[in-house]
């Protein structure tokens, strides 16, 4: 059984001015044909890797297509999106029989063309192999799943924990339900339902709280055999796009089942609304914390506004400027993205002071740069190794680098940043995260784990200013119309009834 294999994965943030081009997925993952395997290795934990696990249990060959991966940012330029579809229309003119196409998608991505660049996808594919071929797709739990994936697609399978540390299991169980449906079309219904509601993405886990309790939920009935598999996305919260929302999907044996567990499911994270946002802390606060000789070190101070991550831009230096302001003898280490602060670097040269106007390069959103004199400290061509957990050994690129010192704050700058809540942003650098009083992280949730192993003195801060803030009502949405929360509170609100997909 032949199955052919692409990945498409991007995060938009609709409020970052920035396109995703193709040097983005260059610097990225852009690899076709069997490099995709190779390339990636066999033990990194990823999706493709769970579904190739997957697939040699039944026997059946992926045949690689192209695999395209970027740091999240503003919206995929759409020529990326037509190259893709030619890539997937010439490995299939090549390779007619096949059984199945299996992706690995993110699910929140937005084009330039296209609100729904998946669905959008998805269709496509639909119309080229006919109803007769298997799709299934594994997407983060923050994808946007809307009626044109569904309807386009036999299985859409998502990541059930956040941070998100099950992406091999995922792409597993999506290829494990994409055979068993290849081997009988009756193996089980799809079933969905959509709430009106984003939420940040800073303010809750898959760990504890109302969300864990909606994935326990989840869990029991696979346990139970009331179900095969089901999903929970929250959507990104900086799309602004049409259709928009959070979807859970459940897929079990019979129809009456599975709509009735994606009701359930869809009312209890519905009805948990008010409980996944963060605490947030202000800037002084933490500063406060951090200069304090009673508390544990290093402070973590997270950005959670300007995480890369979230397709926030990375060039925030409110915190920097706020410590000099305040004259703040702390060790204090951050992450700026300037690209033209990093030359100014190179130029000068190690061991050199040199002037520096650092961050806030996009100018938007009030933002302005800090200028500052500092010394450059090292150099860098910005490739590294993550140390994970999440993502261990996976390759980085963040461009050229530089440190720069500036009394005791340590600045890495770089043109690029990626995966900011690994701490090997830090370390590869020169810069070890546990020396500080203050590390300032741009990210939500995932430097949660790997940050952890040395301390758990973690502030969440909304830096004003950037385009990936947890204040949803303070950024300029347009598309998305009510009623939706948290634009509206929706008291009372009854999920619909679920949809049926069976593709039989
Ligand atoms: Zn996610």
């Amino acid at each position: 059984m032949d199955i052919l294999y692409f990945e498409y994965s991007q995060e938009t943030n609709s409020f970052n001015p920035f396109l995703c081009d193709e040097t983005c997925f260059r610097k990225g993952v852009f690899r076709e044909g069997e490099d995709i395997f190779t390339g990636l290795g066999p033990d990194v934990p990823m999706e493709t890797n769970g579904m190739r696990k997957a697939a040699e249990e039944a026997g059946a060959h992926l045949i690689p297509c192209l695999s395209l991966w970027s740091q999240s940012m503003g919206p995929v330029r759409a020529e990326i999106v037509d190259f893709l579809l030619s890539r997937i229309r010439q490995c299939y003119a090549e390779h007619p029989d096949i059984g199945g196409v299996f992706a690995v998608l993110h699910g929140g991505t937005q084009d330039t063309r296209e609100d729904d660049s998946c669905g959008y996808l998805l269709e496509k594919i639909r119309e080229m192999v006919g109803p007769e071929v298997v799709i299934a797709a594994s997407y983060d739990m923050h994808a946007n799943i809307t009626e044109k994936i569904l309807k386009n697609t036999d299985v859409c399978c998502g990541y059930q924990t956040y941070p998100h540390r099950d992406t091999y299991e995922t792409g597993y169980r999506a290829a494990r339900l994409g055979i068993a449906k290849i081997q009988n079309r009756n193996a089980f219904v799809t079933a969905a339902v959509t709430v009106p509601m984003i939420v940040p993405a800073s303010g809750y886990t898959s760990d504890a709280g109302c969300f864990h309790g909606v994935l326990e939920m989840g869990h029991h009935w696979v346990r139970e055999g009331k179900l095969l598999d089901f999903s929970v996305f929250q959507m990104q919260p900086w799309l602004d796009v049409s259709p928009a929302g959070s979807t859970v999907v459940t897929v079990a044996e019979d129809a009456s089942s599975a709509a009735r567990c994606a009701e359930e499911l869809a009312q209890k994270l519905f009805d948990g609304r008010e409980e996944y946002w963060p605490k947030l802390e202000t800037i002084d606060e933490v500063l406060d914390i951090a200069s304090s000789k009673d508390s544990e070190k290093p402070v973590i101070l997270a950005n959670a506004g300007d995480s890369p991550n979230g397709g926030a831009i990375g060039d925030s230096v409110a915190v920097l400027k706020r410590i000099l302001e305040r004259r703040l003898p702390i060790r204090f280490a951050t992450v700026v993205r300037d690209s033209a602060a990093v030359e100014k670097a190179f130029a000068a040269g190690v061991g050199r002071e040199a002037d520096f106007s650092i961050g806030a390069g996009s100018g938007i959103m009030g933002q302005t740069p800090a200028q500052v004199r500092g010394t450059v400290c090292s150099l860098h061509d910005g490739n590294y190794r993550m140390e994970g957990p999440i993502g261990r050994g996976l390759d980085q690129s963040v461009g050229p680098a530089a440190t720069i010192r500036v009394g005791s704050c340590d600045i890495m700058l770089c043109g690029y940043p990626a995966n900011t809540g690994d701490p090997q942003i830090y370390r590869h650098f020169g810069i070890e995260p546990s020396l500080y009083d203050l590390v300032e992280v741009k990210a939500n949730t995932s430097f949660r784990l790997p940050f952890s192993s040395f301390t758990r003195n973690f502030h969440t801060v909304d830096v004003p200013g950037c385009v990936g803030i947890s204040d949803l009502k303070s950024l300029p949405f347009r598309k998305i119309t009510g009623p939706f929360y948290p634009f509206d509170t929706l008291t009372g609100y009854t999920v619909e009834r679920a949809r049926i997909y069976k593709h039989g």
